[in-house]
């Protein structure tokens, strides 16, 4: 059923520290092939951190990182990087490069496409997410919305295995959100593995399979979304929700 070459993706026992600030102290994650794992907490518990040190943007100071079981510390950093779409809360769209040239961009530079070829690649996932009319316009002509849909289309391209989104509908206004978080979901139901940090508690609740609430530095509480839902366990999980819903 899966559309997607989706992989499992583990963190185990990372540590990391900035300076004297340990920011990630033994976070253990696991991600199955094809399932959605959102991440909850509250601001400053380490979040982005930690998919920066699942995609190796930062090496951590202890602990593992498991694509498809395999253990991929040893391997180039780039490799892995290619491997994990992500997506950011500001879109981090070339603004002077046209919406197809910053699709078509990694696949030519990273992926050696010849250029035609990845033209005719951006065009088709730009298709996918309702944006190849926009192909030639620049990134400051879209909307919020439409900008992160071209942000989510270049990650797309590269064919990742797993993919990352960190608050990717906090900088949107309010009526475009709907929209980005129905494209995440038909990414989760088309077979995608994801890691979403989020806010929107509804996505969380309906589609993602596991929740993972961390709070400073530690996952206080992992489970079904059902279960952190209706029965929080911690008195930190009662005390975030009920600052959120
Ligand atoms: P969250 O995404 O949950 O809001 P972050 O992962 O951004 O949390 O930050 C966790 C902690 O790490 C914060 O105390 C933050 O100040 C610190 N931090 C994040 N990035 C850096 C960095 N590059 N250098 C130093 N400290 C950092
Ligand atoms: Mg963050």
């Amino acid at each position: 059923m899966s559309e997607f070459k989706s992989g499992s993706l583990t963190a185990r026992n990372i540590h990391l520290a900035f300076g004297s600030n340990k920011v990630l102290r033994g976070i253990d994650l696991h991600v199955p092939r094809g399932t959605t794992a959102s991440v909850i907490g509250p601001s400053g518990s380490g979040k982005s951190t930690l998919l920066r040190v699942m995609n190796r943007l930062i090496e951590p100071d202890a602990g593992d990182i498991l694509l498809d079981e395999r253990s991929v510390l040893a391997d180039n950093p780039d490799e892995l990087r290619r491997r994990i779409g992500m997506v950011f809360q500001q879109f981090n769209l070339f603004p002077h490069k046209t919406v197809a040239d910053n699709v078509a961009l990694a696949l030519n530079k990273l992926r050696k496409l010849p250029k035609d070829q990845a033209r005719a690649k951006a065009l088709e996932q730009l298709d996918m997410v309702g944006l190849k009319h926009k192909a030639d316009a620049r990134p400051g002509n879209l909307s919020g919305g439409q900008q992160q849909r071209v942000a989510i289309a270049r990650a797309l391209a590269m064919e990742p295995e797993v993919m990352f989104f960190d608050e990717a509908t906090s900088a949107l206004d309010p009526e475009l959100v709907k929209g980005i978080l129905a494209l995440m979901t038909d990414l989760s139901k088309g077979g995608m593995t994801m890691v979403v940090v989020t806010h929107e508690m509804g996505f969380c609740r309906n589609v993602s399979d596991t929740v993972t609430f961390m709070d400073g530095g530690v996952v206080v509480e992992t489970g079904p979304p059902d279960e952190l839902f209706s029965a929080p366990k911690t008195e930190r999980l009662k005390g975030f929700l009920s600052d959120v819903l």
